[in-house]
């Protein structure tokens, strides 16, 4: 079969373990999810009522325009209803994104790590990627500017970036962004936002520089990752342009309807965030106590540098019910990267790290029988 030569080098995304593959292989009864982001305090109650209330129209096409989501949406964030795109997650919209700008012959910038997706889209349409290391979890704009050359169709930025945690300030990105060429694409990634203490007004920049497109998600700070909605912001001709890539069903009904109930709790939102707030506090104290160092986050996961081999201590909390993701594939091979759970999860993961430096300190070179 006539394959394009990089698919027959390109693995399917690597998922975490389930909670119930990890109940099955490890005979344990309570396990916490802690390896994607997930909002560990569910989602607000008024998502139940409305789905409650969806009525019996499965078997029609949900509304291809997502057009009440669209509206409150845009009231929301006091943008035009053309100024957004609507998308199967952000993970659609970096694949839609990627296809309507990326093709042989052009290249993409983006910081390294961060989130695999950018790349992954872009090997897929056979583009150039760039990518520039981060520099204690930062993205290296400098750098970044000088790998932008005239074949150069989108840059990535990740703020809050995943997995380091660590945010942007707006000051450093107008400054890049006045240097950056108004035909190259920059794509504002903000998946969590949400969690952002004090964040900047970063929409009020798409007047100012109209080459910027913004993407959020319902996925994260609104506990809906299981809908998959997520949009992009950017002025009202890039959408355009954008829209023909997307495929004509891609948000469904009950994930349209669920966002647009969940953008009625702000109060959940904020909860969620205080919450969140409280309990990295927490971890920060805990590693400050025990000399490991870890990236300050603004997001709901927090990135420790646990001293030992990534996919050992990730190993060694899975046999203790915890699901966290190791930093072995994230660019970090001595880290885990560590979703900011309840209180009570946090605990445990805490008493496991405690476990774990314990056992690493008796058998340096990491048994783990
Ligand atoms: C989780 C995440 C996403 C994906 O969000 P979906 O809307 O669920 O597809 C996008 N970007 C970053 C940085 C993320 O961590």
């Amino acid at each position: 079969m006539k394959w394009k030569e990089q698919m027959l080098h390109l693995r399917a995304y690597q998922p975490g373990k389930s909670i119930e593959e990890v109940k099955r292989e490890y005979n344990l009864n309570n396990i916490v999810k802690l390896a994607s982001n997930e909002n560990p305090y569910g989602y607000s109650p008024m998502v139940d009522t409305a789905l409650n209330n969806f009525g019996d129209s499965f078997r029609f096409y949900p509304d291809g325009s997502a057009q009440t989501l669209r509206e409150k949406t845009a009231g929301f964030l006091d943008v035009d209803q053309n100024q957004l795109i609507f998308t199967n997650g952000t993970d659609e919209l970096v694949q839609i994104v990627s296809r309507a700008l990326l093709e042989p012959g052009k290249n993409t910038v983006m910081p390294t790590p961060t989130f695999p997706q950018y790349k992954h889209n872009a090997v897929i349409e056979g583009a150039e990627v760039r990518e520039v290391p981060v520099v204690e979890g930062r993205h290296d704009l400098s750098k970044m500017l000088a790998a932008i050359d005239d074949e150069t169709a989108i840059v990535w930025l990740c703020s809050p970036n995943n997995p380091t945690g660590i945010y942007m300030p707006q000051t450093e990105l107008r400054t890049f962004m006045d240097s950056v060429p108004s035909d190259v694409l920059v794509v504002l990634d903000e998946a969590y936002y949400e969690y952002v203490d004090d964040p900047d007004d970063s929409l009020a920049l798409i007047d100012v520089y109209p080459n910027l497109l913004i993407t959020r998600t319902f996925s994260k700070g609104y506990g809906l990752a299981s809908f998959r909605v997520g949009y992009g912001i950017s002025t009202a001709e890039n959408i355009s342009r954008l829209e023909p890539a997307r495929p004509p069903f891609n948000t469904n009904a009950l994930g349209q309807l669920a966002a647009a109930a969940a953008l009625d709790d702000p109060d959940f939102v904020a909860e969620s965030r205080q919450a969140n707030a409280e309990e990295k506090e927490k971890y920060y104290q805990f590693c400050q106590r025990h000399g490991l160092s870890y990236f300050p986050t603004q997001g709901n996961f927090i990135l420790i540098d646990l001293q030992c081999d990534g996919d050992f201590a990730a190993e060694f909390l899975l046999r203790r019910g915890l699901i966290v993701r190791s930093g072995a594939v994230l660019g970090f091979p001595t880290c885990a990267r560590i979703t900011i759970g309840t209180k009570d999860q946090n605990e445990q993961v805490r008493h496991a790290i405690d476990e774990l430096k314990q056992h690493v300190a008796a058998q340096p070179q990491g048994d783990l029988a």
